[in-house]
């Protein structure tokens, strides 16, 4: 494999991983991975996985691990604040996906992955943060903050939302998209008020004050967590960390929403609920991107440093883990060495079309989410209730959840 595309993977977060454990089990390429935390540290907080971003873990080897570490679910059930239930979405099923979808702890993912690339002798170098990159035309070099530097004849940015090596290879500014997210977790099922016994889970709640989800994340069912997304004014990266200490105003901004006139069991967890677990998280957004590579195409954007949006279709990690995989398949391409621009292109705009489609799905989860008046709100459950009945449970998703990263071969 020595005439093969040497890598270096800047983030050690999930896409990173994931792209060079799909290299090296389908194609024997070998890549190095540089991860700026200093040691082995994984962290986040519970996260959706659907059968598209299973079916990926699955192709790099690491479904296994993680599934007896999550809670497994087909259905998530819709209902609105006054409990009456507005439709089913069956986000996983192993008859029509082959998969179930997943609830589990990020940092639970990310361990797996990195578990699983030092059993394949893939080198992380953590530590490392990439301050600067230069492309040339045979190679790219590397620069950290540590003042070394390496090359490799191409560079991957799986870095994050406010990603470094994007900003090496193009002029974008990451903005706060106006949503923020709420999440508490670890809340014992059997704690709940007896109101939450006639509520099926994972169950998403939507009233004219917002949104909040209940969602089992342990494998037995028997520990839930509970988020809102909400919009909010935006400030300051200062006064975000401010607002995410102060627990007490947390707790009171899902007081004044949820507090009352909402189902039993979601008043009390306003209130009962240890407020210093209480996580609060802006999500940041990248723009549209019109493309992923760099001019000489010797730099590549993967994950959420290519097309970060709000996690409000569940869909955040799964986009990462299909360019990682798609990608591979990509760079393994027999003709990748002598006609790689051509092949970076046809990926590159595969995977923005999918990204676009992906984006207007989740901006339309945030819309039915936000806060309305009354009557707006009646219409917003008309439609929920009415997209269910036309489309029945599996919403007309297939696309979505069905999708398999290794047909990216066929846009070759
Ligand atoms: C509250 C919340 C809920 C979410 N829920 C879901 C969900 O239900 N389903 C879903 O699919 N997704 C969800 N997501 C999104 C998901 O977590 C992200 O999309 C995913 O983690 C992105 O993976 P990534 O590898 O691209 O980036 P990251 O996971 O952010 O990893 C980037 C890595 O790069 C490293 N790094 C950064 N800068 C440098 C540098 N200069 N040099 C070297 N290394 C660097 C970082 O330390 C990090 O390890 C959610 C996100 C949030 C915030």
């Amino acid at each position: 494999m020595s005439e093969l595309p040497y890598l270096a993977i800047v983030g050690g977060g999930i896409a990173g991983p994931a792209l060079a454990l799909s290299l090296k089990k389908h194609h024997g390429i070998s890549s190095i991975v540089y991860e700026l935390q200093p040691k082995y540290d994984v962290r986040g907080v519970n996260i959706t996985l659907a059968p598209n971003a299973l079916r990926v873990l699955q192709h790099v080897g690491v479904y296994d691990t993680v599934r007896p570490q999550g809670y497994r679910y087909e259905n998530i059930h819709m209902s609105n604040a006054r409990s009456q239930a507005l439709g089913t979405l069956r986000q996983g099923s192993p008859k029509h996906y082959n998969f179930s979808s997943l609830r589990i702890h990020r940092a639970i993912v990310q361990k797996a992955l990195l578990d699983e690339l030092k059993v394949q002798g893939i080198p992380v170098v953590f530590g490392k943060k990439l301050v600067q990159l230069h492309e040339e035309k045979e190679f790219v070099e590397l620069e950290f903050a540590d003042g070394t530097t390496a090359r490799a004849s191409f560079a991957i940015g799986a870095d994050g939302v406010h990603s470094r090596v994007r900003d090496a290879i193009m002029e974008t500014k990451t903005s706060y998209s106006g949503f923020m997210g709420i999440i508490g977790m670890g809340v014992k099922r059997e704690s709940l008020h007896k109101s939450a016994s006639q509520v099926p889970l994972p169950n998403f709640v939507f009233g004219s004050r917002g949104f909040v989800a209940i969602m089992p994340s342990s494998y037995e069912g028997d520990m839930v967590d509970f988020f809102s997304t909400m919009p909010y004014p935006a400030r300051s990266r200062e006064e975000w960390n401010e607002l995410a200490n102060d627990k007490t105003k947390i707790q009171e901004i899902l007081q004044q929403r949820y507090g009352n006139e909402w189902p039993h069991f979601i008043c009390d967890m306003t209130k009962d609920y240890d407020k210093e677990g209480l996580s609060l998280l802006p999500f940041f957004e990248v723009p549209p991107l019109e493309r992923w590579t760099s001019i000489k195409r010797r730099v590549i954007l993967i994950g959420d440093s290519a097309h970060a949006f709000t996690p409000q279709g569940g869909q955040g990690a799964a986009m990462g883990l299909e360019d990682a995989e798609t990608l591979s398949h990509t760079l393994s391409h027999p003709d990748f060495k002598s006609d790689y621009v051509r092949l970076l292109t046809a990926w590159e705009r595969h995977r923005i079309e999918r990204l676009r489609l992906v984006k207007d799905f989740t901006d339309l989860n945030g819309r039915l989410r936000t806060p309305d008046t009354a009557v707006i709100q009646w219409l917003k459950e008309l439609l929920i209730w009415g997209r269910f009945k036309w489309t029945g449970e599996l919403g007309n998703l297939q696309w979505l959840h069905g999708y398999n990263a290794e047909d990216i071969v066929r846009f070759f």
